[in-house]
């Protein structure tokens, strides 16, 4: 870094707001697993390298988010999301004509893709999008890597269109924010999921008719048109049952420990118990347990503060999901 971090009011460090001039080192910040806000043309996203487990636990922690969604991971072409997902014929079509632009493609993630299995909240598919914003642009082609970003503000907060609104959210949760004045959109990327008939998942700023117009008609925001169950996930489950809160694996459990007391685990989250190390190796751990010749998976109490209330959120929906619908 070029100027050292300035402590803030309440100790931590205050954000570096960096000029559109400093892109080459809001790059290499990303690339070292930090988090940097950057402006897209549709709200500021708070970006972390996609590949990296413990950038993507540390966007969820600064955003203060209860459950671990599903992130958009930000690619600057078509090109470089082909490694990622797999395109059909309306992908192909969809990108063609709205990308570089605000529509993210959820497509189904390819099986050597190499984002976080948490950016992805664990799910077998994948939400790509390619802004326009030159200062997007630029940024992701100097990081050379995924980058997942969701908007820049604090859960439940509205989104950020300009870099003060950024700090008012998250000084001293990330290391920087590149300035690059008001977002000209404003309003977020439509969400259009392509893994089964195509559906809407959050209406945006390409609106349901410039859609159709490519691929025909959609399911209504929200559903309503009758899918396959598969396709109907948006929340990843093991098919083995869970059982939380164990201080121990039953015969033919595996277990997922969490801390220094689980030390006869067979996967630990974290031994010394980090709750954002927990969070970055949850998705991986589970479908590493998630598998013959373990009937069903013990996990440790994880603690109910921080990172802990969206890995409890998650752990507790992976215990109640009905399995094999
Ligand atoms: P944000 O994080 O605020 O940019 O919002 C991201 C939006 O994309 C949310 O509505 C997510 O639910 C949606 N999303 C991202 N990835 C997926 C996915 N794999 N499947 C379904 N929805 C997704
Ligand atoms: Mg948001």
């Amino acid at each position: 870094m070029d100027a050292p971090a300035k402590p803030g009011h309440d100790g931590m460090n205050m954000t570096e707001i960096l000029k559109p001039s400093e892109i080459g080192h809001a790059a290499e910040l990303l690339r070292a697993g930090e988090l940097v806000a950057f402006p897209t043309e549709t709200v500021y996203g708070l970006g972390g390298d996609a590949t990296n487990d413990r950038a993507v636990a540390a966007i969820f922690a600064a955003k203060d988010r209860p459950k671990f969604n599903p992130l958009i991971v930000h690619v600057p072409n078509a090109g470089a999301a082909r490694p990622l997902v797999t395109f059909n014929a309306r992908a192909e079509a969809l990108a063609a004509k709205f990308w570089p632009g605000p529509l993210t493609l959820v497509l189904p993630r390819r099986v050597d893709c190499r984002v976080s299995l948490l950016a992805g909240a664990g799910l077998d598919s994948l939400a790509i999008r390619v802004p326009a914003h030159p200062i997007a642009q630029e940024l992701l082609r100097a990081v050379a890597r995924p980058i997942a970003a969701p908007s820049a503000n604090r859960s439940g907060h509205v989104s950020p269109t300009g870099a003060d609104h950024v700090i008012a959210e998250l000084d001293g949760r990330i290391v920087a924010v590149l300035d690059g004045g008001p977002c000209s959109v404003g309003l977020e990327s439509t969400v259009l999921d392509l893994t089964g008939a195509p559906a809407v998942l959050r209406p945006g700023a390409i609106t349901a008719e410039q859609l159709t117009a490519i691929v025909g008609p959609l399911s209504a925001p929200g559903g309503g048109t009758a899918r396959s169950p598969g396709m109907m996930a948006r929340h990843y489950a093991p098919a083995r049952p869970l059982r939380l809160c164990a201080t121990s694996a039953q015969p033919g459990e595996a277990w997922l420990g969490f801390g220094p007391d689980a030390a006869g685990a067979t996967l630990n989250l974290s031994p010394r118990g980090d709750l954002t190390e927990a969070a970055a190796n949850l998705f991986a751990y589970l479908r590493k347990l998630d598998c013959a010749p373990h009937i069903g998976i013990a996990v440790s109490p994880i603690p109910e503060r921080g990172l802990g209330v969206a890995i409890n959120d998650r752990l507790r929906r992976g215990a109640t999901a009905v399995k094999g619908a």
